[in-house]
């Protein structure tokens, strides 16, 4: 099987120790391809690094993610725009609005996500977002300033989702979908048009159940897949080659 993990901080500390086995335990998994999402220069620098070993197996991402608004300035805007112009990242991000954790900066935070959607254009490349409890905002701003995009760890209504797949924009859903109060997120992947859904761990966050409260990784994608699957009422292996193709269009590999 060959499945998909469009969001996976595996360069974060928490893999520091095992990360060879994560790796390997990924691919014994079937987890072909994985989106190395990074959020400071140095860690997006070693991912570059790495990713080149096998360019088709790993993507990298890298941009700054709405909690570091206070970190953000012309300087290290710069760095991104020269960090994401190289032909090794494939995407900018996670990026986006975040007014759980930052209530106070919601200004701030509007203007470092155009900035970066910017970049983002510039570079085109897609963009992977961040939007947590500031849903409309988000939306208003991707309508705004048109771009290609995924909905990361996406927590909205189906109305919502239905919304972004007809702007183009990409829904991806992770472990949320599997825990037993997961009915938005499962009625988000019933809704949407299946050319839209792709697959996440968001790790080391997120674990799918019956792994809840572990540390996350890429091999476990495929309870996430199975889960999607049976609510699409596909086969499993129509599912992952649809995520596949969706994925490979997604990073602007074909058309
Ligand atoms: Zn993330």
């Amino acid at each position: 099987m060959n499945y998909i993990d469009s969001h996976a901080h595996i360069f974060s500390e928490e893999f520091g120790n095992d990360f060879d086995e994560v790796c390997l335990r990924a691919k014994q998994a079937g987890v072909h391809r994985i989106m190395i999402v990074t959020t400071r220069a140095d860690e997006a620098r070693k991912a570059i690094a790495f990713a080149k070993q096998d360019p088709y197996r790993y993507q990298v991402a890298y941009g700054i993610h709405p909690e570091d608004v206070n970190l953000a300035s012309d300087e290290l805007l710069k760095e991104v725009k020269e960090i994401v112009s190289m032909p090794e990242v494939s995407a900018v991000g996670e990026i986006g609005l975040d007014y759980y954790w930052e209530k106070e900066k919601k200004e701030e935070q509007k203007e470092l996500f155009i900035e970066q959607i910017k970049i983002a254009n510039e570079a085109r490349k897609p963009i992977l977002v961040h939007s947590r409890e500031a849903m409309q905002d988000t939306f208003d701003i991707m309508c705004q300033y048109p771009t290609r995009g995924l909905m990361h760890c996406f927590a909205g209504s189906a109305e919502m989702g239905i919304e972004f797949t007809k702007r183009g924009y990409y829904i991806a859903l992770g472990g949320a979908s599997t825990f037993k109060n997961a009915r938005h997120s499962l009625e988000v992947c019933e809704a949407i048009d299946m050319n839209y859904l792709l697959t996440e761990t968001d790790c080391p966050y997120m674990s799918p159940e019956p792994l809840r409260g572990k540390r996350n990784e890429p091999a476990n994608i495929p309870y996430i897949a199975k889960k999607l699957a049976s609510v699409r009422k596909m086969e499993l292996e129509d599912f992952v080659e649809q995520v596949n193709q969706n994925y490979s269009r997604f990073i602007g590999e074909k058309k």
